[in-house]
C-alpha cells in the first residue's frame, strides 16, 4: 500500500481552500409583486418573467389556497 511522502503543509491546504469561499446570492425585486428573486429567473412566487406570465402558480390550488397566494401577491 502506497503511503504519502510527506504531509501537505499548512499552507498548501489553506491555499487549495482559499477557493472554497461561497459567493454572495445577489437577488433583484420582481417588478410584478416586489418579491426578491434571483437575476433572469422566472419569479417563483408569481409565475411572472419579463411582465409576462409564464407559469400558472395557482394550478392545483384550493380555492382557499387560491385566494390566499391572490392576497399575498398583491399585498406587496
Ligand atoms: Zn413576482
Amino acid at each position: 500500500m502506497l503511503v504519502p511522502t510527506r504531509h501537505h503543509s499548512r499552507s498548501r491546504v489553506d491555499k487549495r481552500r482559499s477557493h472554497q469561499a461561497l459567493k454572495k446570492v445577489q437577488l433583484v425585486k420582481c417588478p410584478h409583486c416586489a418579491a426578491m428573486i434571483l437575476p433572469h429567473r422566472v419569479c417563483p412566487k408569481c409565475g411572472y418573467y419579463q411582465e409576462k406570465e409564464v407559469i400558472d402558480v395557482y394550478r392545483g390550488l384550493s380555492k382557499k389556497e387560491k385566494k390566499q397566494k391572490e392576497k399575498e401577491i398583491k399585498g406587496k
